[in-house]
Formats: C-alpha cells, structure tokens, sequence
C-alpha cells in the first residue's frame, strides 16, 4: 500500500524540538552528526515506502502458512527482509564490535516507527532480533556473543523471545517449561510456548530463540525462571547452522490481524539450550529484551496511526458528498472530517515525540552514564508503549471513519491497519500492566523523575507566555494538576494507584504531547505547526482534568459494585 516516511516530520523533531543534537556532542555517538542523521533517514525512508510498504497488503491477503512443519512467508517477504538485512538496518544501534553501526537508540526508535507503518507484520521480524541483540550484548558469555551477535546482526539469523504459555501470560512467574542441565554444560528444554512472534519462517536461514525456563531446583515465580539460547539450527564448529534443534512448530494462530506474521505455538522437546546470565537471572536478563520491545511496540502504533492518516488525507481530498462551506468540494472541508483529521496528525505528532524523547533519554543515559536520564527513559518507557499503541488504535479507527463506508469495505486498505494495529496494547505487557508500571515502579523513588520533567514542561510554558500565552498558560496549568496528582498518587498504597492508572499514563501523555506541541509552535509561531499545536491544547489536552479525576476516584468504588452488580445492576 503506498506510504510516504514520515522523514521530514521526524527531522523537525529531532533537530527543533527534542534536542538531538546534544549526541553528537557525546563521545558515545560522536558519529551521529546532522549529516550522517539525514544520511540515515532518508536511505531508510526509501526502504520503507519503495520496498516494504508494497508488499505490506500480501501478508494481509496471504498469511503465512505451516506447510509439513516449516513456516512459509507471504508472497515478498523474504525479498523485503533481505533487503533490511543487507542495509544493515538490523544492526543500526548493535555494538560495532560484532558489525552494528552503534548508532543512537533514537535513530533506531525513528527506524522502528517507519518500518511499522510500512509493513507492520514484516518489521515485528527486525524487531525481535533487535531486541535479543541488545539483551545477549548485556547479559551473554562471551562465546554466545562471538557465535550469535554477528548473525544477528547482518539479519543472516532471526531472533524470537519465548515467554508465553497457556497459564502463563502477564503472570509470566507461572511459567512451567523446564531445563535440565546435561553433562556437556548445555541444557535440555521441554516445554510448549503459545503466540511466538516469527517462531518460524523461511526469510533467513535460522532462528534463534531466547526461552524462559525453570531449573529442577528453581523458586517459585520470577526469581526461579533462568534464560536460555535455543536454536533451531544447531550450530557447528565452525559457527554454520548444524543438524536440527528437538523443537517444532505446532501450528500457527488464526488472527484478527497482522496476517504476514507467523504466530507459532512452539513446542520443545529435550531441545538443546545454552543459559544466559546468571541461573535463576533470567527475567533480569529478558527484561533487557522487553523494554527494548516496549519502546518498539510503541513505535509500531505511531508507524500504523502515521500509514492510517495518510490513506485518509488522501481519500478525504478526493470523496465529495454534499456540500461544503466551500461549496461542491471534497468531504475534507466539511467540519467534522477536517476534526477528524486535525486530531489524528496532532495525536500522531504528540506520540512521536514522547517516543523519540524516550529512545533520546536512553541514549543520553548510555552516553553520560547520568542516572536522571536513565530514570527519564524508565518513566517514559511505559508511557511511550501504551500511549503510541493507545494512539494507533484511536487513529486507525479514525482512519476507517473518514473513508465512511469504504473504509469497512477491505479493499482501500483502512480496515486493515486497523486490524493490525488492534493487537499493539495487549503484546509485550498490556496497556494495564504498563500503567501499573508506571504507577508503582516507575514511581518508587516518590515520584522524582516525574516531578523533574514537570519541572521542565513548566520552565518551558512559563518561557513560551510571551509569544503564545493562551497555549502556554493551558499547558502550564495542566501540567500543575498533573504534578499535585502524582504527589497524592504517590502517597497512595498500590490498588489505590492501580485502579487509576490507565487514565493517569493518559494524562500524564496529555500534558507531554502539549509541551511538545508548544515546542514546536515555538519554532514559529505564526506557522502550521503552531495551528497544529492550538488543535492539540484546545482540543486534547483538556481531557486531562477528567482523566485525573478518574485516577482518583481509587479502587473502592469499583470493589463497592460486586461481580453480582456486574451481571444484574
Ligand atoms: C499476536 C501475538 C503475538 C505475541 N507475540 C509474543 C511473543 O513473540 N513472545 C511471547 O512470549 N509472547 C507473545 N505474545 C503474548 C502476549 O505478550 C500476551 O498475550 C500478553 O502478555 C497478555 O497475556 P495473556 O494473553 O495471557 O492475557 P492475560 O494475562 O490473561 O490478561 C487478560 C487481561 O487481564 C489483565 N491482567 C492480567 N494480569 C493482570 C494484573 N496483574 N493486574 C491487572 N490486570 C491484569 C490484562 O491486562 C488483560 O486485560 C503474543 C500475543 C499475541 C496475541
């Protein structure tokens, strides 16, 4: 389906509102200059919208498929991977030591969003090797990394993250696959894993699987789950894929969307293993692995919301239905399509920049080594991931309503963005488990790494009063309700914060999407954006109020209406 990257937007985030070019000045990424930046940018926009993005209908309208136990990809997916594989695109922010291009996680972050809105059911493939790239650099002996990361990185060997099983899935303490250690120091694996993302397929030649398993003599829950390397390809001595692993697809799950991705329930039987990290350290050691996925989820909302818009802009210039204030013109300038637009490009815009801010965060912490950065990208994760998959849903249903009927009719393509985009806040931790996260985790250190950006979306308010006081005072006085609700949140004991958090992960991205906003008018301050900005901070931004009143009300008023209440009140 066609799709323009969105280069230049993410350019003018980069470089006007988020700071980017604070890395370059780091020694860590010395080598990500305005230059190579650009370079970058639009060598990968091409690939999006040139190679990705015109296979992306084959995986809706020919899903991968089992045939005699090995996985066969839609038509031009394998085309597609080889040529992410040969740009290098999946080593972008690997360490050059094993061939990665050690560039910045916010380069990667703009990757991963292009990508998605490309081809969402390709790029889930490059995300998981990304992310277990990044979890064996930390967490791997030294002869995993030399064996792996390399194939990994050239895209040669996939990777896939094995958690789920049927009684274990946010719970992911339940999980009962097991590893017995055998004389040789490797690991047998039995166990089966349910929703296995790209468990199988035929566009590289291995695939690498990182499982969760139990020790015979493990504790119970996430302190006795260990991680494992499990290929289905067994190396040999000289690091080629060998004789075949003891694990098998079972069958693929039929889905409501994301039909090119392979969804595997996976079955390993005395499967060899090798541990990574520490025994009884795995969950420490995938969690490196989820929070990289966490953020590229998010992406991948933002990516689908971005393709959405287009096809909708694009329908709504050409439909014409009744008449319009302007006359007989297209259906874009009756009131409510234009809202409907005005609201999904800025909801797009906000997401963005919460998205890239995180991925900056992250790299700003790698390179300093600052613990505020670092616990800036903690807190955003979160917000990143359920915001951008809560901001791809709202958009691509969006999408499906400006085209009217059309857009329920397969074929323009808006159903199916919708879709595909439906599954982004239950996978890698759902919407509520984030919220949770953010409320409880993210805020044990009473609540200081929020207060410390509500410090800076103030500092910048109270600057922008002069050129735009009406945008700038809203923003200011939201951003106040939010820091008086994160102090009575903190205070909080934990059902109490998590009955309220999902609507408080929303406000708190309400408030950042109009500073970014307000950023971004600032720039100029008689131009589209600055309209785009007022949209935002008129429109969206005062739903925060309600939302903070909804993080309040706690969990009794919910306990007070019983299960019976649920079925007869
Ligand atoms: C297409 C697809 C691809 C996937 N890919 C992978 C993959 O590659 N690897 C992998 O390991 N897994 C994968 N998953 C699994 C996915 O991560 C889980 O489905 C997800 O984590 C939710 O687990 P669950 O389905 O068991 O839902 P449940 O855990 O049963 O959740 C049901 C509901 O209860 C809520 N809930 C559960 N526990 C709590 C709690 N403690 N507090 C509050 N609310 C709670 C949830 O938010 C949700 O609304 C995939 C799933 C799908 C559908």
């Amino acid at each position: 389906m066609p799709f323009t990257s969105p280069v230049a937007d993410v350019r003018f985030l980069l470089d006007k509102v988020l700071g980017y070019d604070r890395l370059a000045e780091t020694d860590t990424f010395a080598e990500a200059g305005a230059d190579v930046t650009e370079a970058i940018l639009s060598e990968l926009g091409r690939l999006c919208d040139e190679v990705l993005a015109p296979v992306n209908r084959n995986g809706d309208l020919t899903p991968a498929k089992l045939e005699n136990g090995v996985v066969r990809t839609s038509p031009g997916f394998k085309d597609a991977y080889q040529a992410i594989a040969e740009g290098g695109w999946l080593g972008i922010s690997a360490t050059p030591e094993f061939g990665g291009m050690g560039l910045p996680q916010t380069l990667n972050t703009a990757m991963n969003e292009m990508m998605s809105g490309a081809n969402l059911a390709l790029q889930l493939c490059p995300l998981l090797s990304q992310g277990q790239i990044e979890a064996l650099e930390h967490h791997a002996s030294d002869e995993l990394k030399a064996l792996y990361l390399p194939k990994l990185i050239s895209g040669q060997w996939t990777g896939s993250m094995n958690l789920t099983e049927p009684q274990a899935g946010s719970d992911v303490g339940a999980l009962s696959t097991k590893a017995v250690e055998k004389d040789d120091g490797t690991f047998a694996i039995t166990g089966q894993k349910i929703y296995i993302t790209w468990g199988d397929h035929d566009v590289a030649e291995n695939v690498c699987h990182l499982v969760l398993a139990r020790l015979p003599d493990a504790a119970p829950g996430t302190k006795g789950i260990s991680l494992f390397m499990v290929p289905k390809l067994i190396p040999d001595a000289e690091g080629n894929p060998g004789e075949r692993n003891d694990l098998r697809v079972v069958s693929l799950e039929h889905k409501l969307g994301i039909h090119g991705s392979p969804t595997c329930v996976m079955s390993f039987e005395g499967a060899k293993g090798w541990m990574v990290g520490k025994p009884n350290g795995g969950m420490a050691a995938m969690f490196t692995m989820m929070n990289n996925a966490r953020l590229g989820v998010g992406t991948q909302g933002i990516g689908v919301a971005e393709a959405a818009y287009q096809h909708a802009l694009a329908y709504a210039q050409e439909r014409k239905q009744g008449k319009t204030p302007m006359g007989n013109t297209a259906i874009i300038d009756h009131a409510d399509v234009r809202r409907m637009l005005a609201v999904m490009r800025a909801e797009i815009f906000a997401a963005r920049a919460i998205a890239l801010e995180c991925g900056l965060a992250l790299d700003m912490g790698k390179a300093t080594g600052k613990d505020s950065w670092k616990a800036r990208a903690a807190l955003l994760t979160p917000i990143a991931k359920a915001h951008g998959t809560d901001i791809g849903c709202e958009v691509a249903s969006m999408g499906v309503q400006v085209h009217g009927g059309m857009g329920f009719i397969e074929e323009t393509g808006a159903a199916q963005y919708f879709r595909d985009v439906r599954i982004t806040p239950i996978y890698e931790g759902t919407n509520g488990i984030q919220a949770m996260d953010l409320v409880a985790r993210k805020m044990m250190d009473g609540g200081e790494a929020a207060a410390r950006l509500l410090q800076e979306v103030q500092d910048n308010a109270e600057a922008a009063r002069g050129t735009l006081p009406e945008l700038a005072e809203a923003t200011w006085e939201a951003s106040e309700t939010l820091r008086e609700a994160t102090e009575w949140l903190v205070a909080q004991e934990m059902n109490e914060r998590f009955a309220g958090a999902v609507p408080y992960l929303r406000a708190f991205a309400r408030v950042l999407g109009a500073h970014y906003h307000l950023k971004a008018a600032m720039v100029d301050p008689e131009g589209g954006r600055a309209r785009l900005a007022r949209v935002f901070i008129e429109r969206i931004l005062p739903e925060h109020a309600a939302l903070l009143a909804q993080a309040r009300s706690g969990a009794g008023p919910l306990y007070d209406l019983s299960v019976e209440d649920l079925q007869t009140a």
